[in-house]
């Protein structure tokens, strides 16, 4: 009988000893939980474990259970490499000549995953990688304690938007429950990764805010370098501005571009059901699910939002048989 790919996973686990972890970068509350629930869990079984971010824990999630052992450093070797929560081998933010070893396991639930390791665990079905893992780490052998449990519940909040995306089923929800019963502080978490601002967050916003467009369905605005440094906020990202944008009625797209340093632009995609974004980030070199997608693109604002509006505008456009 062919080996299943839990099988090789297992088999891989039982012969290593010191265990390097990725995710992505500019990492949200599915990366940071998919890395210490399977961090932590490997270390209670005797593992040498080394969770790494590129830029270490954003502070949002730094109360979470194992946070203070994620480095910015990859060792540089180990007898395993796996990565979470990332659709290609470039999304850890890290040369890929830079990473210690080829790719073992790949546990992700993006739909342009991109199958780079050895063996690849991805459900596109899954609202978050953290559901895939409620099932994996039990699979492994492994043992899921309330700080596993805590972690796994951050990628299950986060990535529904507190349960709010088409992605949910009847088993993400069973699956809360599981872990609201093995003790994760699911208000606690729901509190501090969604709802809590920093007032400086909220100036930040307020320069995406008055900078907002709209035209047939599509609503965008832009945040630079400079906004970031008027304003004290140390982070590169849009400080979630694009879920807020998302609840504005009436739109089919909403979009934000956030400058970045060396010449980039992180755009991030948001879309109505039935709106698949992820194919026009996929087409910008990024990636995603259908209503939730980003891509890092080289170029100056003004002609990267030209062209990024171009494709949105054309792939949320009837196509001429639907005027026959
Ligand atoms: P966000 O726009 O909030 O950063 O990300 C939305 C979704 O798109 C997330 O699932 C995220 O992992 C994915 N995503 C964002 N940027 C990229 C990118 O550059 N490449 C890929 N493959 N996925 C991305
Ligand atoms: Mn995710």
């Amino acid at each position: 009988m062919a080996e299943t790919t839990i099988e090789k996973a297992k088999a891989a686990l039982s012969d290593a000893q010191r265990v390097i972890i990725l995710s992505h970068e500019r990492p949200d509350g599915d990366a940071v939980g998919s890395l210490l629930a399977l961090s932590l869990s490997l270390e209670r079984a005797g593992k040498n474990v080394a969770p790494v971010l590129l830029e270490g824990v954003p502070s949002r999630f730094r109360f979470l259970p194992g946070a203070d052992k994620v480095t910015s450093d990859i060792p540089s070797d180990g007898d395993l490499l796996i990565f979470v929560d990332t659709a290609d081998i470039q999304r850890t933010g890290f040369p890929v000549e830079t990473l210690p070893r080829q790719p073992d396991i790949n546990i992700d639930h993006h739909p342009t995953n991109t199958d780079f390791a050895m063996i690849n665990i991805v459900n596109h079905k899954a609202s978050a990688t953290t559901e895939i893992l409620y099932d994996v780490i039990p699979q492994l052998d492994l043992e899921i304690d309330i700080d596993v449990a805590t972690n796994l519940m951050t990628g299950l909040l986060t990535d529904t938007i507190g349960f709010r995306t088409d992605s949910v089923t009847p088993r993400t929800l069973g699956i809360a429950s599981e872990l609201v019963s093995l003790g994760a502080p699911m208000a606690e978490i729901y509190s501090r990764t969604l709802n809590q601002r920093s007032f400086v967050s909220a100036q930040y916003w307020g320069k995406g805010l008055n900078r907002l467009e709209r035209e047939n369905g599509i609503l965008w605005t832009s945040l630079t370098i400079e906004d970031r440094k008027v304003v004290g906020y140390s982070g590169s990202d849009d400080a979630d501005l694009v879920n807020l944008l998302a609840t504005i009625e009436g739109n089919q797209v909403v979009l934000i571009f956030i400058e970045q340093i060396g010449g980039k632009v992180k755009v991030s995609w948001r879309s109505r059901p039935g709106v698949d974004v992820a194919e026009i980030a996929f087409s910008f070199g990024g990636g995603g699910h259908e209503q939730a997608a980003g891509a890092t693109i080289e170029g100056n604002m003004q002609e990267i939002k030209e062209r990024v509006l171009t494709a949105t505008r054309r792939s949320i456009s009837p196509s001429p048989e639907e005027y026959a």
